[in-house]
């Protein structure tokens, strides 16, 4: 049997699933809510996973979500590399035609994960696919240093794969994950790398490069694209349990999380309480300049991008994703929360225009190239 319905039989026996715990109005039902992960620097950022999950008719499928504080130490974030040997672990290079370079450093212990003399070279394509994608449509000066690994947790955790910045920098009232930190200053800001990215490597998962999966398996490349983007800065730090900032000063995702769609409206000028009813109003939406354009463009025309915020806060999938519902379709959908068996190895315009938005330069014509013509 797969693991992956090994996974999903364990999980429907156990009628324990995590990720349908939720939290209302910042009421933690269940076990664990989210937690957070501490950089090296001190500040605190939510790690984003990938979940094998029943939805409420049953159906299998997978979430990505903040993870609880439990998970988050399964995924020995942060505590993988010593910065000493960090020059010493194998990487590849990746770079697309005028796109910024990813270096991807493999820091599994020696024979195993990315390293395995068997499987290693077929993994280590899907992730160079994956950071080629990512290559293609962002421009840069400094190379985006990503951390990959694969890390067996345990089965109950049904975890595919998670990610996060490795660190923050102050830069003009934001706190900018160092992936943009670097971009923004054409200056290398953290010697720990840019992104952490965690894989399961006993989850059922299809390499084919082009983000296509087989049925019943899940696609490496199109998991590791979306979970990659939490890493360079896709991602709110609001509180579900205070309605405040998890540090006080917003990541530049935050200062563009906007209450209706009628004008501005942001988030980060709003009180904790008008926050907290503001994370359940599926009426929050992502309103940057360049978003709102793609927006109206897009195959979804809305006067800007809705995020997701259902009634039921859900674990921390809400804000840091587009609308599941308005955006399924993955010509617009890498950063919907649910669903990643399959898709394709190509960006959408609206996460483009979220990440220009953000601070990001896009390499010319990429939000013409970015919807796949099928
Ligand atoms: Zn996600």
């Amino acid at each position: 049997m797969s693991m992956l319905r090994r996974l999903i039989s364990a999980l429907a026996a156990a009628s324990v699933l995590a990720f349908w715990t939720v939290s209302v109005n910042g009421q933690t039902a269940g076990a664990g809510g989210p937690g957070v992960h501490v950089t090296p620097s001190g500040y605190r950022v939510p790690v984003y996973g990938m979940s094998f999950v029943r939805n409420t008719q049953g159906r299998p499928g997978t979430t990505c979500a903040r993870l609880t504080a439990p998970q988050i130490e399964i995924t020995r974030l942060g505590r993988s590399v010593a910065r000493a040997f960090v020059d010493s672990y194998p990487r590849s290079s990746v770079r697309a035609a005028s796109g910024v370079t990813f270096e991807i450093v493999y820091t599994d212990a020696p024979g195993t994960g990315f390293l395995d003399a068997q499987e290693g070279a077929v993994l280590k394509r899907a992730m160079e696919a994956s950071m080629a994608a990512w290559s293609a449509v962002l421009q840069g000066t400094v190379p985006i240093v990503v951390h990959a690994r694969m890390e067996e947790g345990d089965d109950e955790s049904a975890l595919l794969a998670s990610a996060a910045p490795i660190e923050f920098f102050a830069i003009d009232g934001r706190l900018v994950p160092s992936a943009l930190a670097a971009q923004l200053t054409n200056a290398r800001q953290s010697m720990d790398g840019d992104v952490e990215v965690v894989f399961n490597p006993t989850v059922d998962w299809d390499y084919a490069v082009n983000g296509v999966a087989a049925a019943g398996k899940a696609s490496f490349v199109y998991v590791a694209i979306h979970e990659v983007a939490h890493g360079l800065g896709f991602l709110d730090s609001f509180s579900a349990e205070t309605g405040e900032l998890e540090n006080r000063v917003p990541y530049p995702y935050d200062v563009f999380v906007n209450r209706g769609s009628s004008g501005r409206n942001p988030l980060t000028r709003q009180s904790v309480t008008q926050v907290l009813e503001a994370l359940t109003s599926g009426d929050l939406f992502f309103a940057g300049p360049k978003s709102i354009e793609a927006s109206r463009r897009s195959i979804r025309p809305l006067p800007m991008v809705k995020l997701y915020a259902p009634a039921e806060y859900e674990q921390g999938s809400s804000i840091s994703h587009v609308d599941q519902d308005t955006y399924s379709d993955f010509k617009v959908g890498l950063m919907t929360p649910q669903d990643f068996g399959s898709g394709t190895d190509k960006i959408d315009i609206l996460t483009l225009a979220i990440m220009e938005d953000m601070g990001y330069r896009l390499v010319p014509g990429a939000i013409t190239a970015a919807v796949p013509r099928r």
